[in-house]
């Protein structure tokens, strides 16, 4: 917010820059988003910022959740707003037995969310939905004995509180192998430099700065194996820096770090950049263990 007060401000800057800023907060989808919209609204909108929650839905990262805060909020706009607060607590009030992130229970809890919605005051009523589901209708101990709602709570009732809301079962996340091989030469004045790639436009890390790396799913029967240690990393610390473990959201990662030669050819648009003094738009995995990666480069 400070660096770029306006829309107008955030559509003007370069994407370098928005990346640098939002630099070791994660989700950096968010940034791009936040930034083509910026784009978006400047240049095809004339700077004017949507006044109803189809509007908005229609930027980049923008969703019915936060189309309907927005709007709802801002200018009254009678639809509700559906966080994961509001989907506990509907489906508690009104005993909903479907999974919650399936069509079914998505549908149910959204009819439940347009009966309950005040229409004079829709910003007012979606806040308090939240707030109830925040404060006392929480996840392990609702405090139902202080709730508003409790004589007409049919989980209450029948005592299935606990019970709701009902989610499907989570997928597990995919573990993989990174390997990142740094390249290194004497730049100007023997400075010891890396070449640092910049990623692709989309996925995973994209528009930030990283090592070229490969990355290996790792396929169930190796990670059987590696249970029972048939496949016990020999990491030998003069080859390789890590393992270094780092979760995202869908990924469990465990990456190492190996030195080649040089770059190749072929390598995606990237700079030399010094080793002890230079920066770079690094993901949250490297930028974690950067001194400990330079002090084993330069023992190295
Ligand atoms: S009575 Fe209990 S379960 Fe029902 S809405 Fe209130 S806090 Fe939630």
């Amino acid at each position: 917010m400070a660096a770029f007060p306006t829309v107008q401000d955030l559509a003007a800057a370069e994407t370098d820059q928005v990346m640098a800023l939002w630099k070791g907060l994660g989700y950096y989808s968010r940034a791009r988003n936040l930034h083509n919209a910026a784009r978006l609204i400047v240049n095809e909108k004339g700077g004017v910022l949507p006044q109803n929650a189809k509007e908005w839905t229609a930027l980049p990262g923008v969703g019915p959740y936060t189309a309907a805060a927005i709007s709802s909020i801002c200018f009254g706009e009678p639809v509700p707003v559906v966080d994961g607060n509001v989907q506990r607590v509907m489906s508690r009030l009104f005993d909903i037995e479907h999974a919650v992130d399936r069509k079914a229970g998505k549908q149910s809890v959204d009819e439940a969310c347009q009966l309950l919605l005040d229409h004079t005051d829709p910003g007012s009523s979606n806040q308090a939905w939240m707030e109830l589901g925040a404060l006392v209708c929480a996840p392990k101990a609702p405090l139902c004995a202080e709730c508003p709602l409790v004589d007409g709570c049919l989980a209450h009732a029948r005592k299935t509180v606990l019970q709701r809301p009902v989610k499907q079962p989570k997928k597990p996340a995919l573990a993989v192998e990174v390997i990142f091989s740094i390249a290194l030469r004497n730049g100007p004045g023997a400075a010891l430099q890396w070449w640092v790639e910049r990623r692709p436009d989309t996925g995973i890390w994209s528009q930030l700065e990283a090592f070229p790396c490969e990355m290996i799913p790792q396929s169930s029967e190796k990670q059987a194996a590696e249970k029972v240690g048939l496949f016990a990393e020999q990491t030998d610390p003069e080859e390789r820096f890590g393992p270094v473990k780092h979760i995202l959201t869908h990924r469990r990662m465990t990456a190492y770090f190996e030195t080649v030669r040089a770059p190749s050819e072929k390598e995606t648009p990237g700079r030399w950049v010094d080793v002890d003094s230079g920066d770079a738009n690094w993901p949250r995995l490297i930028d974690k263990v950067l001194p400990e990666l330079r002090s084993w480069i330069v023992k190295n």
